[in-house]
């Protein structure tokens, strides 16, 4: 089990699903945990409460306070980027208003806070975002906008691998398959569809994509850098 004992790591929303199996797996590790979140207040208390992390509400979708919230956290080892939100539908009657904030929380906030966190960050530091198996395939109607923001990921994380590199920081994206949580229940309407794609059939347990996550931000993750990890059952193969 890869140990964050010493390190500084902050977790963008992080109050539910993934994000919380983010914050869980690197507080267990030993490591001196933050993490944002935007509306759900009772969720992040009780997850602070229980894993000793600091839970800082900071909606991502506003870009200056994000850059602020990550500034103040001084030299981080660790950022992870989960916080993301999926709308779906037909494109021709989504709210353009509902499209732009998902970019905005999706694509622009990751950006940003990568950035920023990159401004001080420690020699060997890493950086994970949460990105997704859309962002190579979207099988289905209705999740053009997702899809185009999870690729935008895979670009983001490509470049930066560039800038970041000489300091020996590391930055990749994480691509996870359907994953049990809040915005895809494992016993929701489309789980039987959605494992129609799969080889293996059923969701996977956030707990899985946060060993992924520990792996790269551990020291055996030094030499992967701007990488798509994919994490979904063959969701994409
Ligand atoms: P959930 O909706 O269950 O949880 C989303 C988390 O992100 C919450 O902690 C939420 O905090 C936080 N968040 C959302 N919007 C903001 C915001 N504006 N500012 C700060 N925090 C925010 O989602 P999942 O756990 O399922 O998804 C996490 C990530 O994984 C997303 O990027 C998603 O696209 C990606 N993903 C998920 C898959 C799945 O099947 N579940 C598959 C592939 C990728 P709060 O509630 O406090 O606002």
């Amino acid at each position: 089990m890869t140990d964050f004992t010493g390190k500084t790591i902050l977790v963008l929303g992080g109050s539910r699903g993934i994000g919380a199996a983010l914050v869980r797996r690197f507080a267990s590790g030993g490591g001196r945990v933050a993490f944002t979140y935007a509306g759900s207040q009772d969720a992040a208390q009780a997850l602070a409460k229980e894993t000793g992390a600091q839970a800082i509400q900071a909606d991502s979708a506003n870009r200056d306070a994000l850059i602020a919230t990550v500034a103040a956290q001084g030299p981080l080892d660790i950022l992870a980027i989960n916080a993301g939100t999926l709308v779906m539908g037909d494109p021709l009657t989504l709210d353009p208003d509902a499209i732009d904030r998902m970019i905005d929380i999706n694509v622009r906030a990751p950006y940003h806070a990568a950035v920023e966190a990159a401004r001080q960050m420690n020699a060997d530091g890493r950086m994970v975002v949460i990105g997704s198996t859309n962002g190579d395939r979207m099988p289905f109607a209705g999740g053009a906008a997702y899809a185009m923001t999870k690729s935008a990921i895979q670009g983001m994380v490509r470049g930066l691998a560039r800038d970041f590199g000489a300091r020996g920081i590391t930055i990749n994206a994480i691509q996870p398959g359907p994953t049990d949580s809040d915005m895809n229940p494992a016993d929701g309407p489309m789980a039987e569809f959605m494992h129609g794609f799969m080889a293996i059939k059923r969701h996977a347990h956030g707990a899985e994509i946060a060993e992924l996550a520990a792996f790269l931000a551990g020291p055996h993750g030094a030499m992967i850098t701007g990488s798509m990890q994919t994490i979904d059952g063959g969701f994409g193969a």
